[in-house]
């Protein structure tokens, strides 16, 4: 039988979703926003250490990818007009600039991003997470 997540205070739990989006952004434990969310990179913790919410049960697979690449994108394509429009840059030191600026973008991107999905398939209750958490789940302060 897997073990639950322990029972927090009503203060720990986010209140809404951008609150909980906001925690798996920074990288925070979406449920009580006390610890990390990731062991690795982009591999987050088997469980909370605070709060022993099972992050093995979130289903990310490849959105976190699309999505870096779906913003960098949309931030990337003005930046290549407006270079090209406005500078007499070679193509290799173009490709360069733009090429290095896409790769830190998306690195930098990637962990925020899975984040935030985890966090929400967390309180959206998809996949292996439980229903919708709220104030039930909740012990009082
Ligand atoms: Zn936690």
């Amino acid at each position: 039988m897997p073990e639950a997540a322990l029972p927090l205070p009503v203060s720990s739990l986010p209140r809404s979703l951008g609150g909980t989006l906001l925690r798996g952004l920074e990288g925070k434990c979406p449920r009580c926003g006390g610890t990390h969310l990731f062991d690795g990179f982009v591999k987050p913790v088997e469980r909370c250490r605070l709060c022993g919410q099972n992050w093995t049960l979130h289903a990310a697979d490849d959105f976190p990818a699309y999505l870096a690449i779906l913003i960098t994108g949309h931030v990337m394509a003005p930046v290549i007009i407006a270079l090209g429009l406005n500078t007499d840059l070679s193509l290799g030191a173009m490709m360069a600039i733009v090429g290095l600026m896409a790769l830190v973008m998306l690195i930098g991107l990637l962990r925020p991003a899975k984040g935030a999905i985890i966090a929400f398939q967390w309180w959206m209750g998809m996949h292996g997470f439980a229903a919708r958490p709220g104030r039930r789940e909740a012990i009082p302060e």
